[in-house]
């Protein structure tokens, strides 16, 4: 997928930086995950790997009794740390929010451009999730629910 930058300000500390972007109000189901390198990753959810995450997600907050939140982000944020990370070991971030680098701030403005990314966005992968066997990926999940929720 071809990207374009995406420009921020923090208004926090002033920082700007830049990030891939992609316009996807056209591509129903399609996230943007987007790295602290930064590289850009995509994301389906017809992807039976997103399905599966999100129904052990489902299935521990059933029986945690976890307060219902928006379950999309959540299930995003389970999969930017579950599945692989960028070739420098730096984790993608599909909630499509992206706090200032320099200083952690939320409180970030951002306005797409035309210019284009240098670099193409590839398809998310999941091979370290692959490996692990069935009860090790719903205690994986159960552990980032808790972390995420905490
Ligand atoms: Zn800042």
């Amino acid at each position: 997928m071809r990207c374009t930058e995406r420009h921020y300000h923090c208004r926090s500390c002033g920082h700007r930086f830049t990030l891939p972007g992609a316009d996807l109000s056209f591509a129903y189901g399609t996230f943007l995950g987007v790295s602290a390198t930064p590289q850009a990753a995509v994301l389906h959810c017809f992807d039976p790997t997103y399905t599966e995450i999100e129904a052990l997600v489902d299935d521990h907050r059933r029986s945690a009794h976890l307060p219902p939140v928006d379950a999309g982000p959540l299930v995003r944020s389970v999969i930017g740390r579950v599945f692989d990370p960028d070739p420098t070991g730096s984790a993608f971030d599909f909630t499509g929010t992206h706090p200032c680098p320099r200083c952690a701030s939320v409180h970030v403005n951002s306005r797409e451009t035309a210019l284009p990314w240098p670099h193409t966005a590839r398809p998310a992968t999941h091979h370290r999730w692959d490996r692990l066997t069935a009860p090790a990926k719903a205690a994986t999940v159960r552990s980032a629910v808790n972390t995420l929720l905490r």
